[in-house]
């Protein structure tokens, strides 16, 4: 199983408009960071995670000529607004299956009224068939099971997503704040774990760096990465300060599971 980070940045993306700040002007590309995606693939499975406003960019960057469906993390903006761009893909594939919980595609139903109409015979429209999902209720697709988990997002309850494979795991938890109980049960012991770590400062609805370091404490993954950064943390110098086995994610970054 392999996973490849479309974008690690907060909303905003990095560089925030406008902003002189060393990150923003930082010359690393490690510190350009579109907002948060991913895809998890094996060799007849691709899988996209979020369809936010830098899509297009980002399916063009990593080649992506077709996915076997996408799932949705929350309703915000940074991770549904691209959609629209799903076009070409269902043009080429007809229906996209698409999963999320039923705030996030009532969301989506609301703006792109257009997308979900069934049974459209051609291309000119985007088209996507929604799944709503539930929690802890595991999906197949191919040999990869992906398990959807409960996060805290502020006061709202939003999806991780634990995808598995020949018994080896990976959890994607971005948007974070709060892990209950039953899904720190179902992360401990991964082999990733990708977490919010947002900034330094504490925030209401993302986790801190400190506190994305505290989960990873109690989760124990062989290996951590952090993802939804700001232009607070450079880098590299981020990156020096952390245990061995957590990075700091970064955009183009490519995991072997
Ligand atoms: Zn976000
Ligand atoms: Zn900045
Ligand atoms: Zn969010």
């Amino acid at each position: 199983m392999n996973l490849r980070f479309l974008g690690t940045g907060t909303s905003y993306g990095v560089p925030y408009i406008g902003c002189p700040c060393e990150v923003c002007q930082s010359n690393d590309p490690r510190d350009k960071r579109l907002r948060a995606s991913i895809l998890v693939e094996d060799d007849s499975t691709r899988l996209l995670v979020d369809t936010g406003p830098d899509f297009r960019q980002q399916c063009l960057r990593a080649s992506v000529d077709c996915v076997s469906a996408v799932l949705w993390t929350h309703l915000h903006n940074d991770h549904i607004i691209g959609l629209d761009d799903i076009r070409p893909l269902s043009d080429r594939q007809g229906y996209i299956q698409g999963y999320g919980d039923a705030p996030t595609l009532a969301r989506l139903g609301q703006i792109f009224d257009y997308i979900f109409v069934q049974n459209r015979d051609h291309g000119g429209f985007p088209r996507v068939t929604p799944h709503i999902i539930e929690p802890f209720e595991t999906l197949h697709f191919g040999a990869i099971e992906v398990t959807p988990l409960p996060i805290k997002h502020g006061q709202r309850s939003i999806l991780a997503y634990e995808f598995q494979k020949e018994g080896r795991r990976l959890v994607y938890a971005t948007d974070c704040s709060h892990i209950p109980p039953e899904s720190i049960e179902r992360m401990r012991g991964c082999e990733v774990f990708i977490v919010d770590a947002l900034r330094h400062a504490a925030h209401p609805n993302h986790f801190s760096l400190a506190q994305a370091l505290e989960a990873c404490e109690i989760i124990e993954p062989q290996r951590a990465f952090f993802t939804h950064i700001t232009h607070d943390l450079p880098h590299a110098a981020t990156e020096a300060t952390l245990p061995e086995n957590v990075k700091i994610a970064f955009d183009g970054l490519e995991l072997t599971v």
